[in-house]
């Protein structure tokens, strides 16, 4: 199993890194916003054409990313944390505080690829 205390800092760092994506999120949807409400400006069109896929990139891989985050958290809570999906072998805190998403050991990771 294990430590609580390394698993307490990973929790934290995924909650700080969670409040982060949720705020960036929530920012791009007022901006959304207040887009829409310009739509009336054709000027304002033309800017929105150029900006937009650029934005969606970015916010696309921020939902992906907090969704990985949550699997994260509830792996961190349940029986399994910290073992490797494919060996059972311990996976090193190092590698889960660089790769929070991570199930696997370095070692079935680099077997993987
Ligand atoms: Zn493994």
């Amino acid at each position: 199993m294990m430590n609580t205390q390394d698993k307490n800092k990973l929790i934290k760092q995924i909650e700080q890194r969670v409040i982060f994506l949720k705020q960036e999120l929530l920012a791009n949807d007022s901006l959304s916003v207040k887009k829409q409400i310009q739509s009336d400006d054709s000027s304002a069109n033309l800017d929105l054409t150029i900006g937009a896929p650029v934005d969606e990139t970015v916010y696309a891989g921020h939902r992906k990313e907090l969704a990985e985050l949550v699997k994260s958290f509830e792996w961190l809570n349940s029986e399994d944390a910290g073992y490797c999906e494919l060996c059972g072998n311990t996976i090193p805190v190092a590698r889960l505080e660089v790769v929070p998403h991570s199930r696997s050991c370095i070692e079935c990771a680099a077997k993987q690829h």
